[in-house]
């Protein structure tokens, strides 16, 4: 017997229908003697429609009011996924973020859990009920609802399995699994029976949204066995895992110790509307950066790729950073309006950019990963506008319009495309 999270997204409860569907995986895991609790997203579209009507309202609102609205998303499918299980024979009822508690702090619209009490939910567990716990949500130290930024049912689900003390959580989705890279840009994409947490981490932070990128670092953390599979396979097959082994289907995120063959390269991933900003005459003294950079964290702006160059004069240098397209106006506000602080000849930027990346542990002990994407990318004709690596990754910053073109040529020239079968 095992106990487990459950996780179901948008897609996967977007009508009741759908949530009936779910609750087959959950009664069978309840069948098979396994202990339960699942966690819900609100069902698919219905987040975006709820902040539509807010920014619609007001678009300088309250961020907590922004979270009383947002947040009640989840709170329906939870009671719907309860009234569906008790139909289904299964002691079940919903809770609200604020009923468990799942306490975070206060940085509303994107909030981090600070801590769980497991006490009720561990009770219902073990007296045979299945809590299902609203997704994306929790509690403020000063009793305001909060959400925990797009996509953050991944991280309660995590964070619920820890509290717990799961022996896994499973993530339903409308994919079966984590794919060399989005199977919906690339056809080709091969499902993987296993991805560490590090490349899985690496891939959620450069654009692959299966996952929270918070969800993963959790899970790292708290040692907490992922698995991503698709609510929408038939609950009453037999379980079996894409090697043919009696076991899961999907994809388990793991320690790196527990996969056998480390690819060179084993995802490519994109992230669109990256706007590139650069700084041109910047006085070359201690200190710009911090004031550039601390400028725009002043005003919340994430930062990604940073590149200085020295100019040709010696005594100023260019500054090249991306953020997203979203934040880019806000950005040039920002440094325009710095006055003093900040010294420089001229701003250029543009919005529209891609950025494509690839990943695998194997870069740690293989030389020209680099090199190689880069010329595989220069045989289509591509323009590399930035780049930046890290220890199992090397990402370039690109014309938006050659990013799925980029995408395949690299998942071919890597050797990752499914063989015709
Ligand atoms: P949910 O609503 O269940 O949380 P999401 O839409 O957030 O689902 O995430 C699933 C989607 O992630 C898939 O439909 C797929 O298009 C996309 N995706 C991006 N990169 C990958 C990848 N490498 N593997 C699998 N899915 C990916
Ligand atoms: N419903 C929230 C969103 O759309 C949270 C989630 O689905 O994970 O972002
Ligand atoms: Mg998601």
């Amino acid at each position: 017997m095992a106990r487990i999270v459950v996780k179901f997204g948008g897609t996967s409860v977007a009508t009741v229908e759908r949530i009936r569907q779910a609750a087959r995986h959950v009664k069978r895991e309840v069948d098979a003697g396994h202990e339960v609790a699942v966690v819900v997203s609100a069902m698919a579209g219905k987040t975006n429609e709820l902040v539509g009507w807010v920014n619609e309202a007001s678009p300088l609102h309250d961020a907590r009011e922004y979270d009383a609205v947002v947040a009640s998303g989840e709170q329906v499918t939870a009671g719907l996924m309860a009234i569906v299980l008790s139909e289904m024979g299964v002691q079940s009822r919903s809770f609200a973020g604020w009923q468990v508690p799942i306490r975070t702090d206060d940085s509303h619209g994107a909030a981090r859990i600070t801590d769980i009490d497991p006490t009720e939910l561990d009770a219902r567990m073990k007296a045979g009920w299945v809590p299902v716990i609203t997704g994306f949500q929790g509690i403020s130290p000063h009793n305001r609802i909060t959400t925990l930024g797009r996509g953050g049912s991944d991280t309660s689900a995590v964070a619920v399995a820890a509290a717990v003390k799961a022996d896994r959580c499973d993530i339903y989705t409308d994919v079966d699994g984590v794919y060399t890279t989005d199977p919906r840009i690339v056809p080709k994409a091969q499902r993987m029976t296993k991805i560490s947490f590090e490349e899985m981490l690496e891939m959620a932070s450069l654009g692959a949204k299966v996952l929270m990128i918070r969800a993963v670092e959790l899970a790292m953390a708290q040692k907490v066995r992922l698995l991503v599979r698709s609510s929408f396979e038939d609950p009453d097959a037999p379980q079996v895992a894409p090697d043919g082994t009696p076991g899961v289907p999907g994809t388990l995120v793991c320690d790196e110790d527990e996969i056998m063959e480390k690819q060179i390269v084993s995802g490519v991933t994109l992230a669109k509307a990256e706007a590139k900003i650069t700084l041109r005459e910047v006085k070359d003294n201690p200190g710009v950066a911090a004031a550039i950079f601390g400028t725009l964290a002043d005003q919340g702006i994430v930062v990604d790729m940073i590149v200085q160059n020295i100019a040709d004069d010696g005594a100023t240098t260019d500054i090249t950073f991306t953020v997203p397209d979203s934040e880019y106006d806000k950005a040039m506000r920002a440094l325009k309006g710095a006055g003093e602080k900040i010294e420089y000849g001229r701003i250029t930027g543009a919005k529209g950019g891609a950025k494509v990346s690839v990943v695998g542990v194997g870069m740690r002990s293989h030389a020209g990963v680099a090199s190689s994407m880069f010329k595989a990318l220069a045989d289509k004709g591509i323009n590399i506008q930035l780049i930046t690596t890290s220890e199992i990754k090397t990402s370039v910053l690109i014309d938006e319009q050659y990013a799925e073109l980029a995408v395949r040529a690299l998942h071919t020239y890597y050797g990752l495309d499914k063989k015709d079968e």
